[in-house]
């Protein structure tokens, strides 16, 4: 029986069991809380009915919980609140999120550490894992999850020298409530999720909550690359550390090309970092360095870690090279600003794209269509996407499936169109997989599967 209850006698409802539901529900459990769980689906509540959670719809009868813990996916706010929710608010009762409950359990148990919060539109993954990275390589305690990797809940303890790296989707700080972190990252803003804030100025305060509750000796590392976020600083407490992808910027850090640098110079050369191609890496890997400076990390720390990091599955990640054609499995660029960045890094691509498309669609991605040889689409939005193309003269064919997709990108970047075949689809993936994961392993193996046909052939 453990003797570590912080949360003794606190009546919380758990609402949306999946990824970090559950292993929400169990901590909270083992740390004195009274557990009530729900979710919509029947085989989600089978799971914690069998894990042997009380089950109760919150939204049903009087709300007698202290708080409501709502999984991220599930939206709180107006347009479109979750019933659990709109019966949280009429109670009075706080809806939180679970870094909430892990940032005041680390306190309860005494410990000091330092909660360091990635966010931004694009890029959260990537610096987050990252930072991770440079900060375990230089000898620290670092525990990463959040969005990315396990839930906060299912991190472990960590004494006062230890660090929780954590990506922060807008889902979950919209409703933090008690952190304030040590080093806060607002890498960059553009249009996403919108469906779900309501509108680009409804997303942008969720996201200056990782801002909010520092103080004067915390830092804010916010992005310069977009104006959304530089427009930020005015509201800032903590100290500011600005960076930049490719420009300078004053007392920041930023690249030039790809050296990484601040006031007092180099402080790596980016051609040494394989897996952080491109000019939005250089901002990730801006926004790392910052983070690890100003946390007294050296810059032979920044840059040892920058050299060796492995880069992230699904983001650019080369997945094989078949008769001289190379295959890029970019199936995190999830909206049109990623999959910009993604065909931004190379000269002349077959692009595979489509899927559940955002508002506005690939419209915006106009500027990058003279290095697309051939998109081949996919997906629900495929026709859409197509329509786009065909206005901007894009030679292009509606596949539907990745299936099929595949081998007609091959086929046509083996007869000279392109040396790359590049999935960065600019659109969910909801209409045909269970998610971007699934996306990127279902290509890497097609992939995999051709290239031993290929070799069985030679
Ligand atoms: P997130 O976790 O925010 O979705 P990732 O690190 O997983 O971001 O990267 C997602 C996609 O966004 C990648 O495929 C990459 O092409 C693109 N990307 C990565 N970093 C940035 C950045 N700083 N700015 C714009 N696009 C980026």
């Amino acid at each position: 029986m453990s003797t570590f209850l912080p949360f003794s006698g606190e009546r919380i409802a758990v609402v949306g069991l999946g990824r970090a539901g559950l292993p929400a529900a169990a901590r909270l459990a083992e740390w004195g809380a009274e557990v009530t769980c729900w979710d919509d689906g029947a085989p989600a509540r089978a799971a914690a009915e069998a894990a042997g959670f009380a089950l109760r719809d919150p939204s049903q009868g009087r709300f007698d919980f202290d708080a409501l813990l709502l999984s991220p996916g599930i939206p709180h706010l107006l347009p479109k609140p979750h019933p659990a929710a709109v019966a949280a608010r009429a109670a009075g009762a706080p809806i939180l999120c679970d870094v909430d409950y892990l940032f005041r359990a680390v306190r309860a148990a005494g410990s000091q550490a330092a909660f360091l919060g990635i966010t931004g539109t694009n890029g959260k993954s990537t610096t987050t894992a990252l930072l991770h990275h440079i900060l375990t390589g230089a000898g620290r305690v670092s525990e990463v999850g959040g969005n990315l990797g396990p839930a906060a809940l299912g991190l472990n303890m960590l004494g006062s020298e230890g660090f929780y790296t954590l990506e922060m989707s807008s889902y979950s700080l919209e409703r933090i409530a008690s952190v304030g972190f040590k080093v806060g990252v607002m890498l960059n803003l553009s249009p996403d999720h919108l469906d779900r804030h309501g509108s680009m100025a409804g997303y942008a305060a969720a996201k200056t909550n990782i801002f909010a509750r520092q103080t004067r000796e915390d830092f804010a590392v916010l992005g310069q690359d977009d104006d959304l976020s530089t427009g930020m600083a005015a509201g800032l407490t903590a100290r500011m550390v600005p960076i930049s992808g490719y420009h300078k910027v004053k007392d920041g850090i930023w690249a030039e090309g790809r050296s990484l640098r601040d006031a007092d110079g180099e402080i790596a050369d980016l051609r040494d970092a394989p897996a952080l191609p491109g000019t939005h890496n250089a901002q990730n890997a801006a926004a790392a360095a910052a983070v690890a400076l100003s946390l007294g990390l050296t810059r032979a720390d920044v840059a040892a870690g920058l050299r060796g990091f492995a880069g992230l599955p699904h983001r650019q990640e080369l997945v094989g090279e078949i008769a001289g054609v190379r295959f890029i499995n970019d199936s995190k660029a999830t909206n049109a600003d990623s999959a910009a960045r993604a065909l931004a890094s190379y000269d002349r691509v077959v692009w595979i794209a489509g899927g559940t498309g955002k508002d506005g669609g690939i419209e915006s991605l106009a500027p990058q269509f003279g290095r697309i040889a051939r998109a081949i689409l996919i997906g629900r939005d495929g026709p859409a996407f197509a329509a786009t193309l065909a206005a901007h003269g894009v030679a292009h064919e509606v596949a539907e499936t990745l299936e099929a997709a595949l081998p007609a990108a091959a086929a046509a970047a083996r007869g000279g169109a392109a040396p790359v075949v590049l999935l960065s689809p600019a659109a969910a993936s909801w209409d045909q997989f269970t998610g971007f994961d699934a996306r990127g392993d279902r290509f890497r193996a097609l992939v995999q599967a051709m290239a031993s046909a290929d070799m069985g052939k030679a």
